[in-house]
């Protein structure tokens, strides 16, 4: 239970991309559940390999977790149930290729390729498919109807998805008589394969049809808008309804899953609804106190800086975060306050500064005294020590 994913994948916490790669590739290909039919553990430890791969083997993710560590990353809704056909999706991902060029990535997600089918006419549900889409900070925030453009297998309208030329139809197939399967005997086996002539169906189409060749299904490109909630975030999943691939024989279409990936802000860091900014304050604010402008999502905000603020402080503006995408709340802005050394001084300007400085006391430097105090006192037993 207390691994993590650099122990999962049995490497060390500083190996290089290529070094996670090489041990995802090989644990992938040992626990696959092709080659370990049936086998719960395997299973399991595919599961867990995946998972651990598609965090550190994103360098995005695997930043964040290295930052946050594996308790608070998993903790913060990142782990929890996996399924067994998304760690397929990183397994074939991972090694069908795909992934080059652009922002965008697109293949069939779940897809099961040589799966096993019980009954060769009962209806097909079509595949999911995977569409990644990079979005801008402020789509993120605000939300927006994003144009897409999908390709996806739809049913052939010619044939409204049956394969066959109108006004004909599936006819039994004669080299198996409709039973799908063959017999062949070997010596002493007699081993039952699928039929060649009608891929188990146990019928054929008389005139298959011009636009899809029988197969019911053509190569399509979809135009339409996909609706993006305000508070989306990298890691979001929006699932479309019957955007996939059709089904086949009256199989349910498939759905479109689009996975968010948010492009980074200029100015704004983000963690879950909160904002964190950094603004450059001058040295007078932050020692009289004042107000300053501070950039939030909803237009710009004052703020107020009390008198003997220190560099680096975090004052917080409640609700000026990202909206919830659970609905209701908003996170909070975080202004984290830093003194701007002015640099190319004049002459006189230094010895304005000059002439402050000198006028300073301890009391107006609580920090520096402090310190001078501690340095002090390890100095002397250094000394002492010698
Ligand atoms: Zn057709
Ligand atoms: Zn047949």
């Amino acid at each position: 239970m207390a691994q993590d994913y650099y122990d999962i994948l049995g490497v060390s916490k500083s190996a290089t991309s290529e070094e996670i790669k090489k041990a995802y590739r090989k644990l992938a290909i040992k626990y696959h559940p092709d080659k370990n039919p049936g086998n719960k553990e395997a299973e399991e430890k595919f599961k867990e390999v995946s998972q651990a791969y598609e965090v550190v083997g994103n360098p995005e993710k695997r930043r964040q977790y290295d930052q946050l560590g594996h308790e608070a990353y998993t903790n913060a809704g990142n782990g929890g149930a996996y399924d067994s056909r998304h760690a397929q999706d990183i397994f074939s991902q991972f090694f069908g290729g795909f992934g080059g060029g652009g922002g965008f990535n697109f293949e069939d997600l779940f897809g099961g390729g040589g799966s096993r089918r019980r009954n060769p006419n009962a209806p097909v549900p079509g595949d999911d498919l995977r569409y990644d889409m990079e979005i801008d900070f402020e789509d993120a925030v605000y939300g927006a109807d994003k144009p897409v453009n999908i390709p996806r297998m739809s049913s052939c309208p010619d044939c409204n998805g049956s394969g066959c030329t109108p006004g004909s139809g599936k006819k039994t197939c004669s080299r198996c008589g409709g039973a799908g399967s063959q017999t062949i005997s070997q010596g002493f086996f007699s081993v039952r394969q699928e039929c060649p002539a009608c891929h188990g169906e146990g019928q054929v189409i008389e005139k298959p049809c011009r636009k899809c060749g029988g197969k019911g299904r053509v190569r399509t490109q979809e135009s339409f808008q996909i609706h993006i909630r305000p508070g989306v975030n990298t890691g979001s999943q929006l699932r479309v309804s019957g955007r996939g691939n059709a089904g086949l024989r009256g199989g349910r279409d498939g759905d479109l899953y689009v996975f968010i990936h948010v492009k980074p802000s200029k100015i704004f860091e983000r963690s879950d609804d909160d904002l964190l900014c950094e603004v450059p304050v001058p040295i007078t604010v932050l020692a009289n106190g004042g107000v300053i402008e501070v950039p939030t999502i909803s237009g710009c905000a004052r703020m107020q800086v009390p008198a003997g603020t220190q560099s680096g402080a975090v004052l917080r503006l409640k609700g000026k975060g990202v909206p919830s995408l659970r609905g209701g709340s908003r996170g909070d802005l975080h202004v984290r306050v830093v003194v701007e050394t002015p640099v190319k001084l004049t002459k006189e300007q230094q010895e304005l500064l000059n002439k402050f400085n000198a006028s300073l006391t301890s009391a107006n430097q609580p920090r520096k005294s402090r310190f001078t105090e501690a340095a002090g006192n390890f100095l002397r037993s250094d000394d002492g020590a010698k």
